[in-house]
């Protein structure tokens, strides 16, 4: 069944007649630029066709009574700070009519069923999807659309960070709540300025391999990678990496540790790395786009050792079976490579990934098509 229509059963179901409105919000990619955000660089972000759909009717109280359909739970909640939810799906969206209150935004009692189809913890953000559905939808019914889109995602952002304990940047639901069918965003994150580019190659697609391996590791790896890139900002007398060459951070090689040098060298390579892709695909060159991630790969791999075994098996066996591009997404040790994929080539190398990955950790990876697609809309 569509998703719409198993949406709009649970809700009459449930809640009986008149209907309610149809929102929806995506999950997300970020195509290029990995560990740039507290570098004040740049993030290459888009949305994509994986979505969190709500069915949502005002319902005159002071309550907000939502069904999960697909964690089969129902909630019901007050809107005061001290009504807050114990089941963490609930707090999302608890938390996104916070977060609008506080800001002198208004919220009513609302009935809502809600399912989506973004994979949980992959990687691909869904609760960024879902804080986006609801504060985009909530907007449009308490506010009068009023609440500007950046707002909307901060609204999202600090929903995980006083709400669901999540200590996260903007990009995530910065890219739900701007995607564009068809358009990646840059987004800079030394100002949030952004500006869109095309991404809708004829003879490629974008698949997701998921290692579906998590390395905990000691000693907080991502603190030490940060203080490696403020140490050498320091040293250089500048505030961040963002706007230090890679010529200015030679000279002063010497004086700075191996690792220290190979942190910042792979995030100032990133940072360019993105406007070359940037430019790449004004050219609808995606061979370029391609041998960019695969360096991010590298670079990610070898300088700022942030990859895994299986990640790099992953990476490594996309080149050799021809992938145009592939590199790891997110923060590193483990989740998901992302790769670019000529359509030929499509079914070979999924088939192929999968079964040498699960012939070397005995496990099956997860496969995750994806196509760049809107953000936070209303469903007519
Ligand atoms: P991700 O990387 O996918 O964003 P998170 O752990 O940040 O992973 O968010 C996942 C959480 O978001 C889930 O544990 C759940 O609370 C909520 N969530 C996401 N998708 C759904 C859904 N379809 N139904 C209910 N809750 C969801
Ligand atoms: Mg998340």
């Amino acid at each position: 069944m569509e998703m719409k229509e198993l949406i709009r059963n649970a809700f009459t179901e449930r809640f009986g007649t008149p209907e309610g409105e149809f929102f929806a919000s995506a999950g997300r990619i970020n195509l290029i630029g990995e560990h740039t955000d507290y570098n004040e660089g740049f993030v290459f972000p888009g949305a994509i066709d994986k979505v969190i759909m709500a069915e949502i009717r005002p319902n005159g109280t002071d309550r907000v009574r939502v069904f999960s359909i697909d964690i089969d739970e129902y909630c019901e909640f007050g809107l005061r700070e001290e009504d807050a939810p114990e089941q963490g799906w609930a707090r999302y969206i608890f938390g996104v009519c916070r977060e609008i209150i506080k800001r002198g935004g208004k919220v009513g009692g609302f009935d809502t069923v809600f399912a989506g189809n973004v994979p949980l913890g992959a990687g691909l953000s869904s609760s960024a999807a879902l804080e986006s559905c609801f504060a985009f939808a909530l907007n449009e019914l308490f506010n009068e659309g009023k609440i500007d889109k950046f707002e909307l995602a901060k609204i999202g952002q600090s929903t995980e960070h006083n709400y669901c304990g999540v200590n996260c940047g903007i990009m995530d639901q910065f890219a739900s709540v701007f995607g564009k069918k068809g358009s990646l965003i840059r987004l800079d994150c030394r100002d949030l300025s952004y500006e869109y580019f095309p991404f809708a190659p004829e003879h490629h697609r974008l698949v997701l391999i998921d290692s579906r391996v998590k390395h905990e590791l000691k000693d907080s790896p991502y603190n030490k990678r940060r203080e490696s890139c403020e140490r050498v900002a320091k040293s250089l007398g500048v505030p961040s990496l963002r706007d230090v060459s890679l010529a200015e951070l030679n000279a002063v090689k010497v004086t700075l540790s191996d690792e220290d040098y190979r942190r910042a060298k792979y995030v100032i390579e990133e940072r360019d790395r993105v406007l070359t892709v940037c430019a790449a695909l004004e050219r609808g060159d995606y061979d370029e786009v391609g041998k960019m991630m695969y360096a991010t790969h590298e670079g990610l791999s070898k300088d700022y050792e942030v990859s895994c075994e299986e990640l790099d098996f992953l990476a490594d066996t996309a080149k050799e079976l021809g992938v145009t591009g592939s590199r790891i997404m997110g923060g590193g040790f483990g989740g998901c490579t992302i790769n670019l994929v000529e359509n030929d080539l499509y079914d070979k190398f999924v088939t192929e990934a999968v079964a040498r990955f699960k012939q070397k950790y005995g496990h099956e990876p997860k496969v995750y098509d994806v196509i760049i697609s809107d953000g936070a809309r209303r469903v007519e």
